[in-house]
């Protein structure tokens, strides 16, 4: 049976671009993933990936040590600098000696949009280098990720003198074998036709959906699931455990199960970052929104490369045209416009576009992203979500992202650690084993770690009690520090301004991550007069004891307290408890509206703000003297409006003779609340009696102008 070209791609741990632009170069043109591939070509391909992908690029044992001896780009003229494989740009400019946003302009040059944080394949390395006129040498190490975490045997790979060492094995990509000078005179494991297979290997994109509420996120996460489940049956039995893989063309993708903006900065706010693509979903009949414009900022903050689904394409009212031209005013320009953003029409209720979205998500994931991550040794990866379930104790869903997680690992996540007892994929299956990119479920850990949480494999469990321990005084410390720490700039600020003022909140959730993601997002809020702090927050229903612990901090006659809980309910009898105290308590379901009602919240401790607005204008023409000395000004309304509540100013030329209310404002005998322009009217000044014809007033109001934050 023929091969699929998707098919010896996998089988050579390379991309399918890479597959099908060498065998483009070997003469076989206009293929694709899923072309058939007969004897003669695979063989061919066979030869010529032996050849590229069998020897590193420089003699093969000078690893990662001597990357570090160059470290600081000082290198003498000509002489290469020496990087490792899968630097960041960030990386590479210190190595270079240029700022990092040079690398980011040359890489403009080439059509390509990247962060700092990005990693760069090591052609794209080479042909930075060139641009900027300077020689690199790429070595055979890899992406420098904890390496003293990394193990070094590899269990079913043919171990290699560089792997016998503890050193990263080169990495087999293509682009890297064919353009590095040397690798194609390496025939010594070519005749094996087979790859070494070690170091890093292209792993499945990790992606998040964003955009704004109502616009199909959810409905295309689990369009997608339902269509696409990596290695099921369409329609295959999916549970929600945060994250799960689908399979598109022979490649897997990873997606983030829960949408929204919150978590997803939770998680950079911890230093981890999952997310390799982020895809912002747009409804056509609604265009850009305050939360698509929001997720906009989260991504390019993040530095991941954004595709944009415009969906609900079914909707007769749709127009996917508005939707382009509206996002060039964010600077996201669409490639229909000659920029470097894909988009995809999409409808996720009919399933209209949704391989084409996926195609793109391959496409950006090969041309940008080049996700890659070593599958051997000890694992790494990021709590996704965390829960307490009966009977399983703490379950939580891991993403792995080096390495491969195994049952029975003893492993540490945040403050908590374990044994892992059980392991499960998205569709519920027990597994063994877990490589890089794939989302599990697994139960065996002390504790509920927090959405961000790192995971890494200990030594046994002593050790990992010992580190779990150490990171909980750590964090008990830091935690005490930060209450007690007041800046020069605060405190010169609250002495200034007076005490800044607190609304207390308790916080409770479904589940820890969600718990983890409003505390995050209500930290954030804000500013010099007002901010949120967070008296207890816990997964579990609104009990008394939130209402007591929110009552317990509360001021006299002020609301500055407030327990707010996210999916979940009230426990009996609270909403009688909470009214007695006098505590706030409401529960929501949409994260922003829950933000909002805090903000509010804050709102109103603030200090009202007013403004003048000017009302009018009027001449006196004529004074008349009351017994006891008052004066009558009568008055021509010039502009504008003269009101009897309003306050009033009184000038001789450009002297300004009073400032205070206006007291009485009649038209001839009867009161009058306002006396528009054009009209005469007789008004009295409080306490001011000292009038001359020909004086101006002028009227005006202090209006409170809303706060907000
Ligand atoms: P989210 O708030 O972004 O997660 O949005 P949802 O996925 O909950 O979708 C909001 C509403 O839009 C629901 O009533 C969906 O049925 C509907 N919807 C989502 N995608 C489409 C679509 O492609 N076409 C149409 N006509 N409706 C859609």
């Amino acid at each position: 049976m023929p091969i699929k070209v998707y098919d010896l791609a996998k089988e050579f741990k390379i991309s399918n671009t890479d597959m099908v632009k060498m065998l483009s170069r070997l003469g076989y043109d206009r293929l694709t993933p899923s072309s058939d591939l007969d004897d003669s070509a695979e063989s061919k391909a066979r030869a010529e990936l032996g050849v590229m992908t069998a020897a590193p690029a420089q003699n093969g044992t000078n690893g990662t040590a001597s990357a570090t001896t160059t470290a600081t780009g000082a290198s003498s003229a000509g002489e290469p600098i020496e990087v490792p494989a899968n630097i960041s740009i960030k990386e590479l400019a210190e190595r270079l000696s240029v700022n990092a946003s040079e690398i980011q302009k040359v890489l403009m040059g080439m059509g390509v949009l990247a962060a700092i944080n990005q990693r760069l394949a090591p052609d794209a390395v080479n042909r930075i280098a060139q641009k900027l006129g300077k020689t690199v040498r790429t070595a055979g190490a890899a992406a420098p990720v904890a390496p003293a975490e990394v193990a070094a045997a590899p269990t079913e790979a043919t171990p290699t003198t560089a792997a016998d060492n503890g050193m990263k094995p080169p990495t087999p990509l293509v682009k890297t074998a064919v353009k590095t000078p040397g690798t194609m005179g390496s025939k010594s494991l070519a005749q094996k036709g087979r790859p070494v297979v070690q170091g890093m290997v292209v792993r499945p994109p990790v992606v998040t959906i964003m955009g704004h509420v109502d616009h199909g996120k959810t409905t295309l996460l689990d369009a997608i699931r339902k269509a696409n489940v990596a290695g099921g049956e369409a329609g295959g039995i999916t549970q929600h455990i945060g994250a799960y893989q689908v399979e598109a063309n022979g490649q897997r993708i990873t997606f983030i199960d829960t949408p929204g903006h919150a978590a997803f900065s939770a998680m950079r706010q911890r230093g981890t970052s999952v997310t390799d693509i982020v895809i912002i979903v747009v409804a056509a009949d609604d265009s850009i929104m305050p939360q698509t414009e929001e997720a906009i900022k989260i991504a390019r903050d993040a530095g991941v490369p954004i595709i944009v689904a415009i969906n609900k394409m079914d909707l007769p009212d749709a127009n996917p045209e508005r939707v382009l031209t509206d996002l060039t005013r964010y600077e996201i320009v669409p490639e229909a416009f000659g920029g470097d953003v894909q988009t995809v029409n999409i409808s996720a209720k009919t399933g209209m576009g949704i391989p084409e979205l996926l195609d793109t998500i391959l496409l950006v994931s090969e041309a940008v992203v080049e996700p890659k991550a070593d599958p051997h040794g000890k694992a790494q990866g990021t709590v996704i979500e965390a829960k307490l379930e009966k009977g399983r104790g703490a379950v939580a869903t891991v993403l792995v992202q080096q390495g491969t997680l195994t049952v029975s690992d003893v492993i540490v996540a945040g403050i908590h650690f374990g044994k892992i007892r059980g392991m499960q994929d998205d569709r519920g299956v027990k597994i063994q084993k877990a490589g890089p990119s794939t989302p599990v479920e697994i139960v065996g850990l002390s504790g509920i770690p927090e959405a961000g949480d790192r995971i890494e494999v200990a030594r046994d469990e002593k050790d990992a009690r010992a580190i779990a321990q150490r990171r909980e005084i750590k964090q008990r410390e830091e935690r005490l520090a930060g209450r007690n720490t007041v800046t020069l700039e605060e405190l010169y600020r609250t002495l200034r301004v007076g005490a800044i003022k607190e609304l207390n909140i308790v916080v409770k959730g479904d589940v820890q991550g969600s718990v983890q993601a409003v505390r995050d997002s209500l930290s954030e809020l804000g500013n010099d007069e007002v901010r949120a702090r967070i008296l207890s927050s816990g997964v579990g229903a609104v009990s008394e004891n939130d209402i007591l612990l929110a009552a317990s901090d509360k001021e006299a006659d002020i609301s500055n307290s407030l327990v707010v809980g996210f999916n979940v309910g009230l426990a009996n009898g609270i909403e009688k408890k909470a009214e007695q105290e006098h505590v706030v308590v409401k529960t929501f379901t949409i994260i922003y509206e829950l933000i909002d009602a805090v903000k509010e919240a804050m709102v109103g401790l603030l200090d009202p703000i007013y403004e003048e607005v000017h009302l009018g204008k009027a001449e006196v023409r004529a004074l008349f003297k009351l017994p006891g000395g008052r004066a009558i000004c009568g008055s021509y309304v010039q502009d504008g409006v003269l009101r009897r509540n309003g306050k009033a100013r009184l000038y001789r030329g450009k002297d300004l003779l009073y400032t205070g209310d206006i007291d009485t404002l009649k038209r001839f005998k009867d009161d009058a609340r306002e006396v528009q322009t054009g009209y005469e009217c007789g008004l009295t000044l409080r306490d001011f009696n000292e009038v001359k014809e020909g004086d101006t007033i002028e009227c005006y109001e202090m209006r409170q102008i809303p706060r907000e934050l």
